[in-house]
């Protein structure tokens, strides 16, 4: 079985070709980057209207797949920014259309975990999901992945991005941070280490650190505390998750998790539990077209189809409230 699936929930337009057991036959995306600022919804929606036509062909080509190869095309329901999530499900209702195949709507969120977790073979780890926009920690219960910690203000990518603006930079800001925070000093500056729980907050940690800027702290002292400090917050709610499920594995998801240190960190912790750590390969770990056709074709087996005019977009889609008929038994 083949499914095209696409990705359009923020920044990035993704369409990925996936067969049997995961393989990834082709894989074509394109991230839209602000000249300045953030990401204006209507601005990044534009970009992937403009880019998705050629993307498809781009991953089709990449696949060496005919259209009438493909058996469902899968796209992400949400959550998401609304324009964006309605510029990928739009081409995907044309391409259901067009070629005559079933539509199967997907949680974003979900999708992470079901790359991650057939590339690792690992039966049912708890998905640190480390993204710009979310920030969870996720593990399967009675029928629904469950969100078991999360940010209460913004995603740690987000904080990140919005970090390495303030400092003068432009989006993105995590992987500019990262090689910032290797020329960092080693000295671990004061900031708000804002556990609460099973949740954590980054907007005191974002307040603190460009107050150290302005009193003159170097980027990469700033760059390597932040780090430090937000990643053992994840570190420190994964592990907490680990202990009370007492679930060996972890896996990680989202753009934050290219991240070596975030990485390192998590792995340190979950070894040390007498554990296994598993992080899908960089391209697979940040939003990609490829995860969405993977757990599409997982649906599509479980009868998740729906007809074009019942396949509205869901921006806040709770990752909870998403049926995964396919885990059952
Ligand atoms: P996603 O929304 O999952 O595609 O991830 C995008 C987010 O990941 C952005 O906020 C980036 O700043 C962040 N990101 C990407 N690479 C890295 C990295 N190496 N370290 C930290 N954050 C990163
Ligand atoms: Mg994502």
């Amino acid at each position: 079985m083949v499914v095209l699936g696409i990705e359009s929930t923020a920044h990035t337009a993704s369409v990925g070709i996936v067969g049997e057991g995961a393989q990834v036959l082709g894989l074509a995306s394109d991230m839209y980057r602000p000249p300045h600022g953030g990401i204006h919804p209507r601005e990044a929606a534009n970009h992937h209207v403009e880019l998705l036509p050629d993307l498809v062909t781009r991953a089709l080509d990449a696949a060496h797949v005919r259209p009438t190869e493909i058996e469902a095309v899968a796209f992400a329901q949400g959550p998401g920014l609304g324009p964006c999530l309605r510029a990928g499900a739009t081409v995907a209702r044309m391409l259901s259309l067009v070629w005559e195949r079933p539509l199967v709507p997907v949680n974003h969120c979900v999708a992470h975990v079901e790359i991650a977790r057939v590339l690792s073979g690992l039966d049912d780890p708890i998905l640190l999901y480390a993204s710009g926009g979310n920030t969870q920690v996720i593990a399967y219960a009675r029928g629904r992945y469950r969100v078991l910690g999360e940010t209460l203000d913004i995603g740690v990518g987000n904080f990140l991005d919005k970090l390495w603006i303030g400092l003068g930079g432009t989006f993105p800001g995590g992987p500019a941070l990262e090689a910032e925070a290797r020329q960092g000093s080693g000295e671990i500056l004061p900031l708000p280490y804002s556990v609460h729980g099973m949740d954590v907050a980054f907007s005191g940690m974002l307040t603190a650190t460009l107050a150290h800027h302005a009193k003159g702290v170097a980027r990469p002292d700033l760059a390597y505390s932040v780090e430090v400090t937000a990643y053992s917050m994840l570190t420190e709610i994964t592990e907490r998750a680990l202990a009370h499920r007492q679930r060996g594995a972890v896996v990680l998801g989202g753009g934050v998790a290219c991240n070596e240190r975030l990485r390192t960190m998590v792995r340190t912790m979950v070894e040390g539990r007498g554990g296994s750590m598993f992080a899908p390969p960089r391209s697979l770990c940040v939003d990609n077209g490829a995860m969405i056709a993977w757990t599409g074709l997982l649906a599509f087996r479980s009868g998740g189809t729906v007809p074009v005019e019942a396949s509205a977009v869901e921006p806040r889609q709770r990752t909870d409230l998403v049926a995964t008929p396919w885990r059952a038994g």
